[in-house]
């Protein structure tokens, strides 16, 4: 019998789509800002005191939300995060400048247009760029695991070839695979399976080392580049990973847990060696491992 899930364990599957809407969602509020700043400058009425403030910038709508998510767009882009908080604190000074003007009764300063507008379109530009940046990202990136996908994995291995060369490392190709989870999804149903493979994904991830890279490779499988002084810290890493899988069962529902075990099929990739032919002899082992009983890691010989 299939099991009910529990409310709200697929919730939050797509932080990015979140991202997007708040983003433009402050955008369309910035625009509204400025049509009320129009107003003051056409029918001299006060815009309100949250454009005349001195700190007009930490008040708006834009301005604390940015401020909430200013670790991620510093993550995206540091540099144009800064630029983003000067642009439009400038943004605010100049309106402020102008409405004061007006609302005295004097005409307004040329310079505070132009710095007005240039700052406006530099604004608008960033957060233009911004938006392209993530929706780029998350183009290449599957959207229930959070992983990249398999596409770029050719270059990603050259540069793991090169940094192997340079540090006189040893790089690891290890293709993952979740056992027997066509079970789980016959057992409790697609969308069960579908956060049981997240939760898979997520304990690899957090058990994966600084320069790892783990790609969905397809279905319920995975695959790893891993740089490594020695076997002996590859086959540590390997371990590591495999026991943390089977350490963290998932709660399906208010009462069932489901433990979830993955075998790993390693080969050491030789130098010059294509990526294609290192996978294929990493799922080789793979299928060593799970004819050997699964829940277990394999190293390729060679
Ligand atoms: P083995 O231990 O030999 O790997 O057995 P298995 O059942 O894991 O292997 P098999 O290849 O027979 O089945 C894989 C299953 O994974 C079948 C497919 O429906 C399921 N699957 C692949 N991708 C997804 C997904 O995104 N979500 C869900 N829920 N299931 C998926
Ligand atoms: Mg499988
Ligand atoms: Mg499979």
């Amino acid at each position: 019998m299939k099991q009910p899930i529990e409310p709200g364990l697929i919730t939050e599957l797509q932080p990015m789509d979140n991202f997007i809407r708040e983003l433009d969602a402050a955008v369309e509020t910035h625009m509204d800002w400025t049509r009320r700043v129009m107003r003051c400058a056409v029918l001299h009425t006060s815009p309100g005191n949250d454009v005349l403030d001195p700190m007009a910038h930490t008040l708006c709508h834009f301005g604390r939300w940015f401020k909430s998510r200013a670790p991620d767009f510093e993550n995206l882009n540091a540099r144009k995060t800064q630029r983003v908080i000067v642009v439009h604190r400038a943004m605010h000074d100049s309106i402020r400048s102008i409405c004061a003007n007006v609302l005295a009764g004097r005409p307004g300063e040329s310079a505070d247009l132009d710095a007005f507008e240039q700052t406006q379109t530099e604004l608008i530009k960033l957060l233009a760029e911004f938006k392209t940046q993530v929706l780029s990202t998350a183009a290449r990136q599957d959207q229930l695991t959070g992983l990249p996908m398999r596409f770029g994995i050719e270059q990603e291995y050259l540069k793991f070839q090169k940094l192997r060369a340079r540090h006189n490392l040893l790089l690891y190709v290890a293709m993952i695979d979740i056992d027997h989870f066509k079970k789980v999804n016959d057992t409790y149903g697609h969308p069960v399976g579908d956060i049981a493979l997240r939760h898979v994904a997520d304990t690899l991830k957090r058990n994966l080392r600084d320069n790892d890279t783990l790609v969905r490779f397809g279905g319920e499988e995975f695959l790893l580049l891993m740089l490594a002084d020695s076997p002996e810290e590859s086959t540590a890493a390997s371990a590591r990973l495999i026991n943390a899988v089977r350490s963290a069962p998932v709660k399906i529902s208010q009462d069932t847990q489901l433990t979830l075990t993955v075998t790993m099929g390693i080969a050491r990739a030789t130098d010059d060696e294509q990526l294609g032919a290192v996978i294929a002899r990493a799922d080789r082992s793979l299928y060593e491992g799970k004819r050997a009983g699964r829940d277990r890691y394999i190293y390729a010989h060679g």
